[in-house]
C-alpha cells in the first residue's frame, strides 16, 4: 500500500537533536510534524507571565481551561509556531526562565493530561511525526515507527549554545549544560511518564552523525513498514 501512512515517534534527551531531525524528516516524507516540546514550554510561559501558583493544582486545574494552543503556519518561514491564545511565542517559550522551568511543570499530571489529549488529536489520522519523551509510551504506544534519539553531553549542550544564540538570548555554555543535565534527570524520573527506551525503539545515537544520515536511517525504517 503505497500511500499507507503511519505515526513516527521520537523521543529523546533534551538536544539530541530531535526536532532538527522530526521537522526535516516530515517535509521530506510530506508528514505533519508536532513538537510536544513546545506545548509543554507554552504552559510554563503561561505560568510565568501570570505568576501563577503551580503548586494549587485545583486553581491550576481552572487555569489550564483558560490556556488555548495553536499551531499556525508562518508564511515567512514555511513552517508552523505555537500560539498562546492567540500570541505567537516560539520565540518566547525558548528562553532561560522557560527552559529552567518547563520540566518542573510537565511533571504535574493535569498538565501531561490535557496535553497528551490534544497530541492525540493532532496525530489522529497518522501521517504524523512527532517529538517529545513520552510520545512512544504513552502518547502513541501503538507507533508504527519509535526512535528514541541520544547523545553526547556536550555535544547536546553546544548545539543548544548555538541555538540560544542564533536568538540573541544571553547564557554561556556551562548554563546550557547544567540545564540539559537537570531536564534530562528530571524528565527521566518523574513519576509521570518519564522519559525512556521502549523495547520495541530503534536508538538513535547522533553525536557524530550529519543530519542527512539520521534522515536517510529513519527514512529507511519507515519504508520497510510502510512498504
Ligand atoms: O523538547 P523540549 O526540550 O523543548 O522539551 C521541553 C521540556 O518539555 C522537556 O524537558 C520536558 O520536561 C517536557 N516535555 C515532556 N513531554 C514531552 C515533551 C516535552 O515532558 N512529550
Amino acid at each position: 500500500m503505497r500511500n499507507k501512512k503511519i505515526i513516527i515517534a521520537i523521543d529523546g534527551l533534551s538536544g539530541s537533536g530531535k526536532s532538527s531531525t522530526a521537522k526535516l524528516l516530515a517535509k521530506e516524507m510530506n508528514y505533519k510534524y508536532l513538537d510536544s516540546g513546545a506545548m509543554y514550554r507554552a504552559v510554563t510561559l503561561y505560568i510565568i507571565e501570570n505568576s501563577i501558583d503551580y503548586k494549587n493544582l485545583k486553581k491550576l486545574k481552572i487555569i489550564l481551561n483558560k490556556i488555548r494552543l495553536e499551531f499556525i503556519k508562518n508564511n515567512a518561514s514555511g513552517s508552523y509556531q505555537i500560539y498562546l491564545n492567540n500570541e505567537n511565542v516560539h520565540k518566547k517559550i525558548r528562553s532561560k526562565k522557560v527552559s529552567e522551568l518547563v520540566s518542573e511543570i510537565s511533571k504535574i499530571s493535569i498538565i501531561r493530561k490535557k496535553l497528551v489529549q490534544m497530541q492525540r488529536i493532532i496525530g489522529d489520522k497518522k501521517g504524523i511525526v512527532m517529538e517529545g519523551r513520552d510520545i512512544a509510551t504513552v502518547v502513541f504506544p501503538n507507533a508504527e515507527l519509535k526512535i528514541f534519539m541520544q547523545a553526547d553531553l556536550n555535544i547536546r549542550a553546544k548545539r543548544r549554545f548555538k541555538e540560544f544564540e542564533k536568538l540573541g538570548k544571553k547564557i554561556t555554555l556551562e548554563e546550557v549544560k547544567l540545564n540539559l543535565i537537570d531536564r534530562d534527570d528530571k524528565d527521566s524520573n518523574r513519576e509521570d511518564s518519564p522519559l525512556k527506551v521502549t523495547s520495541d525503539s530503534l536508538i538513535l545515537d547522533t553525536t557524530s552523525i550529519s543530519l542527512e544520515d539520521q534522515i536517510e536511517f529513519i527514512k529507511k525504517e519507515a519504508k520497510k513498514i510502510i512498504n
